[in-house]
């Protein structure tokens, strides 16, 4: 299987980028209609349809949602590249079809897509409220559940840069975590099933992302839709599309999870499932907050008229501006940052920091605009010529 062309093939071109809503997903549904199951399951907070498609037949039933947390659109788009690839005549995808049932709700909070927040409109995190369900998009992905009753969950989300794997540390570009359901976190034939599928998930990212596959911390929280779905029996699978090398918009990313949907599948469909890859799973590196997404090093500062020798860092801000996401470069750490890294790093050579408003030091949470020594400025995080 030639995951790369596969990808290349399957692709779905109409959405890119960070800011992915209704508006964007809802051509491609139209379209979707023609082959398989497109229908609104329920509404949000601000009375936006939720969506789902039910592509299959087969028995064993995979139900997936995507963006429950509305600022996190990278698995939305590996979803809508894999029901591309479904709907096709490749053998591969004809016997999934026949395998397996798909429910998948590719936005579960349009309202927080759509305002590019975590929250709902209530400002309630829907990954919080699996006990209390005080939220009509919470009640909706019980109640599916209910109905549905998967053979395994997908628990599909996006994490923040600040994520590495490793000791020579490289980005966290996909975490998974089979969750906890219990405080014991131990292992049973519910989480193994979820371990061994991660397992195989992990072992075909290597090939193309080698030592940039996390896996995330296991405590236990019922409140955690994956918990829950665990406890009540369910192999859940958590998964988090992280950073890639320059890659903000999260375009690499999105292959890489395509890639993890299909060999994850794959490796349900040939049942290797039932072999015990518990050790496998242990030996992914475990999540670090590590990285800022710049920093500079060896700049002076001038505090309280001592000059300095120092580091800092800047990390962006995702801000929604006319329909698509910004990056603001904003000041976030001074000092010596030992043990941390940065996507992309400057040396100053010890030149005196200024910024724009004549300071003489980085002040934490101004934009990052400033020069050294005079001749060398930086606009918005990054030197320009
Ligand atoms: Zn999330």
């Amino acid at each position: 299987m030639d995951l790369r062309q596969i990808f290349i093939d399957n692709k779905e071109e109409r959405l890119y980028g960070r800011y992915i809503t209704n508006n964007h997903i809802e051509p491609v549904l139209n379209e979707l209609k023609k082959v398989f199951a497109v229908s609104v399951i329920g509404t949000s907070v601000l009375h936006e349809p939720i969506y789902s498609v039910k592509a299959g037949s087969g028995k064993i039933k995979i139900y997936m949602w995507s963006q429950m947390h509305g600022n996190e659109s990278t698995t939305t788009k590996a979803i809508f590249d894999f029901l591309n690839f479904l709907k096709g005549d490749n053998e591969f995808a004809v016997r999934l079809k026949a395998t397996f049932t798909f429910l998948i709700i590719p936005i579960l909070n349009p309202d927080g897509a759509k305002l590019y927040t975590r929250e709902n409109a209530f400002k309630v995190d829907l990954n919080r409220d699996s006990v209390n369900l005080s939220q009509p998009e919470s009640k909706l992905l019980r109640n599916i559940f209910e109905e549905f009753k998967p053979d395994y969950c997908y628990n599909m989300h996006d994490q923040r840069t600040i994520f590495g794997v490793g000791d020579i540390p490289k980005p966290a570009t996909v975490s998974f975590l089979a969750p906890s359901y219990n405080n014991e976190r131990d292992i049973n034939n519910t989480r193994l099933k979820a371990i061994n599928v991660i397992a195989a998930m992990n072992e075909t990212l290597q090939q193309f992302i080698p030592g940039q596959v996390g896996r995330f911390d296991d405590s236990f929280n019922i409140n955690c839709i994956g918990d829950m779905f665990q406890s009540l029996n369910v192999p859940t699978i958590l998964f988090e599309a992280g950073h890639f090398q320059d890659d903000y918009e999260r375009e690499q990313t999105r292959k890489f999870i395509f890639f993890a949907l299909l060999s994850g599948f794959n490796a349900i469909y040939e049942n290797v499932i039932v072999v015990n890859k518990k050790e496998e799973y242990f030996n992914i590196p475990q999540n670090k907050i590590i990285f800022y997404d710049i920093m500079y090093k060896n700049v002076k500062i001038n505090y309280e008229n001592k000059e300095k020798i120092t580091n800092f860092a800047s990390q962006y801000k995702e801000v929604l501006f006319e329909n698509s996401v910004i990056f603001r470069a904003i000041i976030s750490e001074i000092g010596n940052l030992e043990g941390l890294h940065a996507h992309k790093e400057f040396d100053a050579f010890g030149a005196e920091f200024l910024d724009d408003e004549l300071n003489k030091m980085p002040i934490i949470g101004n934009e990052a605009d400033f020069s050294v020594d005079l001749n060398r400025k930086f606009v918005n995080g990054v030197e320009i010529e």
